[in-house]
């Protein structure tokens, strides 16, 4: 089955096209890598896949649910974690949680949250208000609340962007378990040894369009090592 579908996208902004028509078919399963340079749309199409921004033209689907039309059963099937860490100071950890899982009316979650902060390393903050939390430990925060839902499809916005060694070890490692246990998992990157170590395919963003789709080492073998460093700076 294709996990997203995404047929044809176009998005302006103020007369300025981020998305130039973009089609890509994720299948359920895969490990997929959106990489491209600053400004190339990656953000501008994550966000259409969530359901935050409308595309002009054209239409996104997770597991056949169109993400403006059907918002709710497409989000259900979603896990998303964003670029900005926008909390509530005030919540711990756990309750910031549990917060989420009551916005998809799950009741009892404990276990899979505590399980979820076991896995990202979170189990000793998990009564520490969230503004006293450093920028890393929001951050695992971020893709904890993506996953309260179970999603069976994961969405990363530059999971990695900004952290340490240490954690960005624990983040690879946590998203690869869940890509085993049969989550697709999607996330755009710079990091081209992350792409290179996690995703089956991907797709090259420049200018809003696609411009390469590939088997990570199919694309290597098309271009230069050092090209794609570029494409990617
Ligand atoms: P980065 O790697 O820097 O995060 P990106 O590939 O995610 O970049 P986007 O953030 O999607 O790129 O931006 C694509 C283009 O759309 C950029 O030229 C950006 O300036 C523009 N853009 C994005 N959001 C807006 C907005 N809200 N208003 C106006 N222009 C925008």
């Amino acid at each position: 089955m294709t996990a997203i579908q995404i047929n044809s996208v176009e998005k302006s902004y103020k007369g300025f096209k981020a998305l130039k028509g973009v089609s890509l078919a994720i299948e359920e399963g895969e490990f997929f890598g959106l990489l491209g340079p600053n400004g190339a749309g990656k953000t501008t199409l994550i966000s259409t896949i969530a359901g935050l921004i409308r595309p002009d033209v054209g239409s996104v689907k997770i597991h056949g649910h169109d993400v403006v039309t059907d918002f709710r059963e497409a989000r259900k099937r979603l896990g998303v974690v964003p670029q900005e860490l926008v909390f509530d100071p005030f919540f711990t950890v756990r309750e910031t949680l549990r917060l989420q899982s009551g916005y998809y009316g799950i009741k009892n979650n404990d276990a899979w949250i505590d399980e979820v902060m076991h896995n990202l390393d979170l189990t000793n903050k998990a009564d520490v208000n969230m503004r006293a939390l450093s920028g890393g430990m929001k951050r695992r925060v971020l893709v904890a609340q993506a996953l309260v839902h179970k999603p069976p499809v994961i969405v990363l916005d530059e999971p990695t962007a900004g952290v340490d060694v240490e954690l960005r070890q624990t983040l690879w490692k946590f998203i690869a378990r869940l890509n085993r246990e049969g989550h697709t998992v999607v996330l755009t990157t710079h990091y081209l040894e992350e792409a290179q170590a996690m995703c089956q395919r991907v797709a090259m963003l420049k200018l809003g369009q696609v411009v390469a789709l590939d088997t990570m080492s199919a694309l290597l073998r098309r271009v230069s090592g050092s090209q794609l460093v570029v494409h990617l700076s």
